[in-house]
């Protein structure tokens, strides 16, 4: 699945320890369906807040996270590819999801090569 969205948010970079905006990309909450705002993919979130997606009564609400199925309230992480505004540094960061939500950024690091 290539859909994806965007994780905005603020930070020191590990590489060059300016305070930027990282975007990160996340496959949470990613279709290529959506509703009628646009799409379920391509939107950038900031952390706190709720992302778009299926209805609970939807039968793919469950798929938002799309390598399982999480329980209501469970914190999930991914690990997103990112870089640095600043020095274009490619990172990795680990984003702490819940119901839905990005709730914190909990990782950063330079993507080793
Ligand atoms: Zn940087």
């Amino acid at each position: 699945m290539a859909a994806f969205n965007y994780i905005k948010f603020n930070y020191n970079c590990p590489c060059c320890d300016n305070s930027v905006d990282i975007i990160a990309q996340t496959h949470i909450a990613s279709d290529y369906h959506g509703d009628s705002t646009g799409h379920f993919m391509g939107r950038t979130y900031s952390l706190g807040d709720k992302m778009a997606w299926y209805l609970p009564c939807d039968g793919e609400f469950d798929d938002w996270m799309t390598w399982g199925k999480p329980k209501n309230g469970e914190l999930v992480c991914e690990r997103c590819y990112a870089d640095c505004d600043s020095c274009h540094c490619e990172l990795t960061v680990l984003i702490e999801f819940k119901n839905l939500v990005p709730v914190k950024v909990s990782k950063i690091e330079r993507l080793s090569k």
